[in-house]
């Protein structure tokens, strides 16, 4: 429904008689567009601040308290959000500057669920919301559902996924927990109703081309430029999942053919996204780096506060400014022995300008050394936007935000903990094999699927997939895009999608494609304006002025322009490449064709 302003038609509604009609009934003008934009932005950061604030307080100290504060303070900010989103198409054709339109157009594409305008589907909505996620975060595996003690939780079910050789357990471990997800899907279905009814009053086709409209282009080009950069990293991914197909046969036997899809309990991770945890089994012979950058650190003891320190002096290296004394004052780095808090890794911006701070459990390893590095990428990022009206702040589009965090990560190379001190030799390069396997397991492994999630649900929500073939698609993309299969038979009385978080959660999923594809093109620009000549996965912008100013010209740019624009800041390209992929991973590309010479790549 376009909201059109209240129109008095022909009737003369006061008993004293007919006053000229109210300026909010007559067409919206340029000024009025200008006081809705400045009412827009003033309430975004106010409505913003105040759910930072409690969001921060009840996961840095969870009671029923805070939790309920904080809630309180996401429904106001999501409701005043619906609200501008509806309110904008109103000037959807007036003449405004193109700052003003992009504004508009922004709050109209920032939801991600529209709820009907009807009150009361918009309560069954809430409601089902509300029930989808409650059937997630409840979600346990129970081997026998009248002992309370047999059941596992989501964490001890993974936990097993990622440690269990042994195929009948893992077996079990898996169809466990997809038994949390049947119940959903009603629910979903109904969702998928109401939530496209809402898209439709906005405008939009469907929730699927309303969450497509954010990138800039027409939903079905978007869609052909996702298929485009898959095309160029699947010749890779074919290798990749050849080799790891080959350790799974020689480990499990026939249970995984010499030549078709894998099964989808033995990758590590319940939804084989991240296939790291079976590194073990998949090693590079002789692929040892020769150091342990988690030895280094606990043999140092090197305390949270120092890590952060050097995460900071990577930034300050490129050219930025030191962070400000009250993120040091006001961060999490340590977990309190005295409370309960969410530990989960993560960035924020309280104030949208320089009340900046990481929440962190921070332990002396390596995958949180380079997680510093990651979260104050968001932080760098943050700060560099915040002089730009309120909408703007945020990056070019969904995906550019992870990909900073990571491009940043990417540059913690044996030769940058040489430099800082960590490391007294990186070792040669022969070595990286067994590096470039470990990240091409998470980074490369999680490709397809960071792809199919919303290849689903574009679908479902278009109607092209409809409820009586839920599962039966869900696998038929698995197998096309993943090349895995579910371990049994999965007919429809299960309903696998929603054994994944974003599903019943609604969370779009695209922007972790897109995050995965951009990162290392963005390294590949920064690396060679830093004139590094190394093999690219060597590479480290530490130290060059010239990258960080680059960087710096893209962040500072927030999401004022739209995000080609931002890539060619940054890249000096208007499009998306995946072809830095190819390059970063190069030397392992070449090494799967010598193991795979004469054996089957596909399914
Ligand atoms: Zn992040």
């Amino acid at each position: 429904m376009t909201i059109k302003p209240f129109m008095l038609a022909g009737v003369c509604a006061t008993a004293i008689g007919c006053a000229p009609a109210p300026s909010s009934s007559s067409a919206p003008t340029p000024a009025d567009a200008k006081a809705f934009l400045d009412k827009a932005n003033e309430t975004t950061l106010k409505l913003g601040m105040q759910q930072a604030q409690a969001g921060w307080v009840q996961q840095t100290f969870i009671t029923d308290d805070t939790e309920a504060l904080s809630a309180r303070a996401n429904q106001a900010a999501n409701d005043a959000g619906a609200k501008f989103a509806k309110e904008s198409t109103k000037y959807d054709a007036v003449q405004v500057s193109a700052d003003e339109r992009r504004q508009l157009k922004l709050l109209k594409t920032s939801l991600v669920l529209a709820t009907p305008s009807d009150s009361k589907e918009s309560d069954e909505l809430s409601k089902i919301m509300a029930r989808l996620e409650s059937t997630y975060g409840k979600g346990k595996w129970c081997t026998d559902a009248s002992k309370p003690e047999t059941c596992k939780n989501i964490d001890e079910v993974s936990r097993i996924l990622s440690a269990s050789r042994d195929e009948k357990a893992l077996r079990a471990a898996w169809e466990g927990w997809h038994t949390i997800s049947p119940p959903m899907r009603k629910d979903y279905q109904r969702f998928v109703e109401l939530s496209n009814k809402g898209a439709k009053e906005l405008g939009f086709a469907d929730t699927g081309a309303m969450w497509r409209s954010k990138y800039d282009m027409a939903p079905d080009e978007f869609t052909k430029e996702l298929d485009r950069l898959w095309d160029q990293v699947r010749p890779l991914y074919l290798k990749l999942h050849a080799y790891v197909r080959m350790k799974l046969h020689d480990k499990y036997g026939d249970v995984v053919p010499a030549n078709g899809p894998i099964p989808a309990h033995l990758l590590g991770n319940l939804w084989a996204q991240d296939w790291s945890n079976i590194y073990p089994l998949v090693a590079p012979p002789k692929a040892d780096p020769g150091f342990s950058l988690t030895d280094i650190l606990k043999k140092r003891k090197m305390p949270a506060l120092d890590m952060v320190r050097t995460g900071e002096r990577f930034y300050t290296s490129l050219g930025f400014a030191p962070l400000p004394k009250t993120f040091f004052e006001r961060s999490l780095f340590v977990r309190p022995k005295d409370r309960d808090v969410v530990c989960h890794a993560s960035a924020w911006d309280i104030d949208y300008a320089e009340d900046i701070r990481i929440k962190m459990c921070i332990e002396p390893t390596a995958e949180d050394f380079t997680t510093i590095h990651h979260e104050l990428g968001h932080n760098f990022y943050q700060r560099a936007y915040k002089d730009l009206p309120v909408l703007f702040r945020d990056s070019a589009n969904d995906g550019f935000h992870e990909a900073i965090g990571d491009t940043i990560a990417l540059s913690v190379t044996p030769e940058y903990l040489v430099k800082i001190g960590l490391l007294d030799k990186a070792p040669d390069t022969s070595r990286d094999i067994g590096l470039l396997m470990n990240k091409a397991l998470e980074k490369i492994g999680f490709l397809p699927f960071g792809l199919l999630i919303d290849q689903w649900r574009w679908k479902v929500f278009a109607g092209e997939i409809t409820p009586a073939q839920y599962n039966k698609a869900w696998w038929d993309l698995k197998l096309k895009y993943q090349g895995v299969v579910p371990p049994s038979a999965r007919s429809e009385e299960f309903f696998d999608p929603g054994a994944k978080y974003h599903v019943p959660d609604n969370t779009p999923y695209t922007r972790y494609f897109l995050a995965a594809i951009l990162q290392f093109q963005f390294h590949r620009a920064l690396a060679k304006t830093a004139g590094c000549t190394l093999p690219l996965n060597r590479c480290s912008t530490y130290e060059s002025k010239a990258a960080g100013e680059r960087l710096n010209k893209m962040l500072s740019m927030g999401q004022s322009r739209p995000w080609p624009e931002a890539l060619e800041a940054l890249t000096g390209s208007k499009q998306m490449d995946a072809t830095a992929i190819l390059d970063y991973f190069a030397p392992l590309s070449k090494w799967l064709d010598e193991q795979l010479a004469g054996k089957p790549v596909g399914w």
